[in-house]
């Protein structure tokens, strides 16, 4: 008898998010001429950057090249915490002590900013502040992480604890990990609704957002920057690239630089159908967000109305269909929660993330040429931050650095063009080495 199909019959190869979200408005506008500040991209860095320089009484005109929201900014697993992720590297180098507390200082600041955005321009986009797990994939890792649980909490407030096995039993309804990491100044929301949110606090300060519009030069020209779009040309005091894992997708001959420090990696989730709220509910029974100390991680938490699992990780690092990788996610899902077996999946979906080669986000720039890229898997927060605090540079004109993030572009390699060739070879080393510790 062939197996019972996974798809539930109204199966969707689109985020889980965007059912019953309006995408943002876009109507048809023609574009100016001339603009004190072009934002190239418009996730959550580059509508927190342009929200930012409106507010200070800039002109500032946002193109992406999809539709608004279209890059990652709506399709992740909607987790916020203030530098759990920072600096987090698969092959485990420590950072100098003093990098790493101004790192941590400034991720915690980027929390605040993100929480002060959300009361400021009443943005409602089902935010609850429940805590995070990272679930302990081998007992090895607690080590780790104990200096780590200090560092969070000396530098970034974070409210970390170490979890025994029974007390993460009682946060994660699964026999699966050997204990826990506890991170109170973590949370939930929903990642659509807040881009939404985001978008429209930095249209009503007065920055002009649209879609649909790829950039596909940008030259330096008697001091200012001839911009070449789809649809007109236009001339600009400055340029902000805010294109992260899409630098190289829409055109090779924009933020080339950046590229060649930005390697993008697609990361994959699920939705489950409707789940019986008793089922749902000990499944994740405090609601906290939930991510994994190895390399490949697995992250999962409750949809907002706490009914489906909403489940994600890196499916695979070869191209591969919704329906694939939903199969993989899947697979892990139920090892995870094998009371999931016979639940079918209504969404799958993707999405490019920018890892970078020091595992860093980075801002900078100068001479009207700017840059926020390289969000390592996680940016509703961070990338929300750093667009803030790129417009807090222009606005300053200062070749000071504002904070720890802003330096020179994301470091290169000698090997690498901007062309992600190693990736498969690279995650399935990582995936081969976390099997192997996990055996152990
Ligand atoms: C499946 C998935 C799950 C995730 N889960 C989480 C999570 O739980 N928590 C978390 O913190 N992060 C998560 N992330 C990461 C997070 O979504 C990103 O870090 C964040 O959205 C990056 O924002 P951004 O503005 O830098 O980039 P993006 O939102 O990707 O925006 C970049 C934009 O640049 C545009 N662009 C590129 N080139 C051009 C051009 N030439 N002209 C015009 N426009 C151009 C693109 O169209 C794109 O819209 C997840 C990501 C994915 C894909």
């Amino acid at each position: 008898m062939a197996a019972a199909s996974i798809f539930a019959n109204d199966f969707s190869p689109v985020p889980w998010w965007w059912e019953g979200f309006a995408p943002p408005a876009d109507p048809p506008a023609e574009l100016p001429r001339q603009v004190g500040t072009l934002v190239v991209g418009a996730g959550y860095a580059g509508i927190a950057c342009a929200l930012r320089l409106a507010e200070a009484g800039e002109d500032v005109l946002v193109l992406d090249a999809a539709a608004l929201g279209f890059g990652a900014s709506t399709r992740s697993g909607g987790q916020v915490s203030g530098g759990v992720n920072v600096g987090k590297s698969p092959t485990r180098r420590p950072l100098p002590e003093a990098r790493k507390a101004a790192l941590l200082r400034d991720a915690a600041t980027g929390f605040g900013l993100f929480e002060e955005l959300l009361g400021r321009h009443q943005i409602r986009c089902g935010y609850h502040r429940t805590g995070r797990i990272n679930g302990l994939w081998a007992p090895q890792h607690a080590e780790g992480w104990r200096s780590r649980a200090e560092d969070l909490n000396r530098y970034a407030s974070a409210d970390v604890r170490i979890l025994s096995r029974e007390e993460c039993r009682r946060e994660i309804g699964s026999d699966f990990y050997h204990g826990g990491i506890s991170i109170g100044r973590a949370g939930h929301l929903q990642p659509a609704e807040y881009y939404g949110g985001l978008l429209a606090a930095a249209r009503r300060a007065g920055a002009r957002c649209h879609g649909e519009t790829p950039v596909r030069q940008v030259r330096r020209s008697a001091g200012r920057y001839v911009i070449e779009t789809s649809r007109t040309n236009l001339v600009s005091d400055r340029v902000v690239f805010a294109t992260n894992a899409y630098s190289g997708t829409y055109s090779r001959d924009v933020a080339t630089d950046l590229r060649r420090g930005i390697i993008p990696v697609a990361t994959h989730m699920i939705a489950t159908e409707e789940l019986p709220e008793d089922l749902a509910r000990s499944l994740l029974p405090t609601d906290r967000a939930i991510s994994e100390t190895c390399r490949v991680i697995s992250h999962y938490r409750l949809s907002p109305d706490g009914r489906r699992l909403l489940f994600g990780s890196r499916a695979t690092f070869f191209p591969a269909s919704e329906r694939h990788t939903a199969e993989l996610l899947h697979r892990g899902m139920i090892a995870r929660f094998p009371q999931l077996a016979g639940r079918r999946i209504t969404h799958s979906w993707g999405g490019q993330v920018a890892m970078t080669f020091d595992h860093l986000p980075h801002i900078g720039g100068g001479e009207g040429r700017f840059f926020v890229a390289g969000c390592n898997g996680s940016g509703v927060v961070m990338m929300t931050y750093l667009g803030h605090a790129l417009a807090e540079k222009i606005l300053a004109h200062t070749a000071e650095p504002v904070c720890a993030y802003d330096g020179g572009p994301p470091p290169g390699h000698a090997l690498y063009d901007g062309t992600p060739w190693f990736m498969p070879a690279v995650g399935t080393w990582f995936q081969f080495r976390d099997r192997f510790e996990r055996r152990a």
